[in-house]
């Protein structure tokens, strides 16, 4: 709240709605509401309300002056002038102002009727504060001033003619105008509690509440209105993302990260010129709207200066906290609404992510069409699931020692309608963007779990085979991972010892408070976990020895290399013997030649995988082969120099 505030206060001139400075003697006092307008659904409920409450004064009022004294003719006549604002308050063709002024001289009028039906007494003006404090709901100064040039007028001019229909007392009626001032005084010192908190409601729709900084609303208006200005060639929004918030929030708690988010939004508003807004658009992101600027790369030094300021460590209490963060950079061109440039920056910003993080990136054209076909990919994906246009193919796992294939890893594909058969890496990435992967996913656990207890049933006299299933980092944090393993299974009839998941050191180091569990609970069901890709990573042995996994796939760029590149090979042996030593068993990736083969025999890998024992292929294709050849598949097929591929259904 307070850096809102003394980011406003410090300057002489401060950023208006507008996004322009305005000379501090030109603004509006800040307790002052700036009368917004309220949605249409808002005001139609509030004007609903206070009609009624006008039509609630008809029989109301009528009865006071039956009370009165007022024959029940009279009585109509006094109450009858009411009826008029009370109808045109309803009728729907009118604007929203003239329907809330309607509803509001109607308001009070009512009360100048029960001053009036009341003789003038004093305890019946109180209506008047009732009635102004009411009207503060419309959050508009157009009902509210009415109502308040009202009493004045009312009561001098009534005062002047009448009165004892106005005033009981001697002073009061002597000089009616000087009284009707300070009626009015009074009523509007009476509604000021209301307004006041008719402006904290506009403040708090505008702010941020933890930094005080205007929030995505405030910033799109201020932007829309500079670009309806003259502002529209020197305008630039800087969109900022932190990229360590979410792991500093987890490690040392909300507050650790609200402190941060604070000490963030202070360090950028320091680097900022007059006339700049700072807002924060929910979470860690945050968006600047650079105006005036002069020369081409006036945004750019400004983006950098911003990301050096966050270089040093921010201090915590007892935590000392660094701040990375990554930026987008977007100019407004000649036609770009407001939504188009912060989107345009939130895009570049991405691709700085993308990048690495901490650096800025410069909106181009490519990145929207990029980002329309990710829209794209996701939607057909969805609509891929629902049609059943998946399918897994199945590649053979041999054991070394003893040439049998002891297992395959299941492997997704895409069966599109148009473009044919899909491979994983060009959706997966979508899918796990979309948070699709959940249910995909699912999917896989599924159909790979089903589709081995057949095999196994198939094949009873031969040690059940095994598959492997994949598992991105997004199913990994998903809470329902346990349980639908534990539905395949179940449904399916595979003993848990048959099911591998293959999950990559990546998905767990990064959220490795979470995923440790979710992995515990796997292996409590009995199911095995593989860690793919080794190699790639951070290949972190401290990690490797907490990990409950069982064994170990080398990424296949080690094997590629492990004839021709001896320092690779000694890298793949130091593996090898690395997980033996802590238990686990290790599969190669990648095998595609004899003299691999050999090497990995000679280096003791456990098993291996790759082309040249056998493809992925399509469910049908390894039932026929595990049908020709139930015990030996795959292995037999690597004894034999150029049958491999053919053997086996090529995808
Ligand atoms: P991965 O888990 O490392 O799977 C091995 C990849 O290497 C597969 O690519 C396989 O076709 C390919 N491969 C196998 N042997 C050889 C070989 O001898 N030479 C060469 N050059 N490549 C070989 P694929 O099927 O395109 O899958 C790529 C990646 O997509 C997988 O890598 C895995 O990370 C991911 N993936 C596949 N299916 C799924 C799935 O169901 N769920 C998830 N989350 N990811 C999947
Ligand atoms: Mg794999
Ligand atoms: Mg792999």
């Amino acid at each position: 709240m307070a850096l809102g505030m003394s980011v406003l206060d410090e300057r002489t001139f401060a950023p208006s709605a507008a996004g322009q400075a305005v000379p501090r003697w030109r603004r509006r006092p800040w307790f002052l509401p700036e009368g917004r307008r309220l949605s249409d659904e808002v005001w139609r409920q509030r004007h609903r309300g206070l009609t009624w409450l006008l039509w609630a004064h008809l029989p109301a009022l009528y009865l006071f002056a039956l009370i009165r004294g007022y024959s029940p003719a009279s009585g109509v006549l006094q109450v009858a002038v009411l009826a008029l604002p009370a109808g045109i308050a309803m009728i729907s063709r009118f604007s929203r102002e003239v329907r809330s002024a309607s509803t509001s001289v109607g308001l009070v009028i009512s009360a100048s009727v029960l001053v009036h039906l009341a003789g003038g007494s004093i305890e019946a003006h109180f209506q008047f504060f009732v009635v102004l404090a009411f009207l503060t709901l419309y959050q508009a100064w157009l009902p509210f001033l009415l109502a308040l040039v009202y009493v004045v007028i009312e009561h001098g001019v009534v005062g002047a003619i009448d009165p004892s229909a106005v005033f009981n007392s001697a002073a009061d009626v002597a000089h009616p105008w000087k009284w009707a001032v300070i009626h009015g005084g009074f009523v509007l010192a009476a509604a000021f509690a209301n307004i006041l908190s008719w402006r904290l409601t506009e403040q708090e729709a505008l702010h941020d509440g933890l930094t005080g900084l205007p929030n995505r609303v405030a910033l799109l208006e201020s932007l829309a209105k500079t670009l309806e200005g003259r502002g529209r060639s020197s305008t630039a929004v800087l969109f900022i993302d932190l990229d360590n918030f979410k792991d500093a929030n987890d490690a040392f708690g909300h507050h650790v990260g609200d402190e941060l988010l604070i000490a963030v939004s202070q360090r950028l508003a320091r680097q900022l010129r007059v006339g700049d807004v700072l807002a924060r658009l929910g979470g860690d992101e945050f968006a600047i709207v650079l105006n005036d600027l002069t020369r081409p790369d006036d945004a750019q030094i400004t983006a950098e200066r911003l990301l050096a300021s966050l270089d040093e460590p921010v201090c915590i209490g007892e935590v000392a906290l660094s701040a990375w963060a990554s930026m987008g950079l977007a100019y407004a061109d000649c036609d770009t609404t407001a939504p188009d440039l912060l989107r345009n920056a939130d895009l570049a910003m991405y691709e700085a992510k993308r990048n690495g993080g901490g650096r800025v990136a410069e909106y181009q054209p490519t990145l929207h069409s990029a980002a329309l076909r990710r829209t794209e990919l996701e939607a057909e994906l969805r609509v891929a699931l629902e049609r059943g246009e998946f399918e897994l193919h199945y590649q053979p796992i041999i054991d070394l020692a003893s040439q049998r294939m002891v297992g395959t890893e299941a492997l997704i594909r895409w069966q599109h309608p148009i473009r044919g058969l899909v491979l994983p890496l060009e959706f997966i990435t979508a899918a796990e963007q979309s948070g699709l992967i959940v249910a995909i996913g699912a999917w896989v656990i599924r159909t790979a779990c089903a589709q081995t207890a057949v095999w196994q049933e198939g094949s009873p006299d031969r040690a059940p085979l095994t598959v492997a299933v994949n598992l991105s980092p997004r199913q990994l944090i998903d809470r329902t991972l346990v349980a639908t393993v534990a539905e395949a299974l179940h449904d399916s009839g595979l003993d848990p010892s048959s099911l591998c998941l293959e999950i990559t050191e990546g998905a767990v180091i990064k959220d490795f408070e979470t995923t440790m569990p979710t992995l515990n609970a796997l292996r409590t069901l009995g199911v095995s976990l593989a860690l793919d890709d080794f190699g790639t990573g951070y290949s972190s042995l401290s990690y490797l020895k907490q990990l409950p996994v069982d064994s170990v796939k080398i990424d296949r760029s080690f094997v590629a290399d492990l004839e021709t590149d001896n320092p690779n090979a000694q890298i793949v042996l130091a593996i090898i013997e690395l997980a033996h030593a802590l238990g686990m068993s290790v599969t190669a990736e990648g095998t595609e030649t004899h003299g691999q083969l050999d090497t990995l025999r000679a280096m003791r890998s456990d098993h291996a995988q790759g082309y040249l024992l056998g493809r992925p292929m399509s469910g049908t294709a390894l039932t026929g082969v595990l049908d020709a050849d139930p015990i030996h598949v795959g292995g037999l097929q690597a004894q034999r120099p150029g049958q491999a591929d053919g053997a086996s259904a090529a995808t």
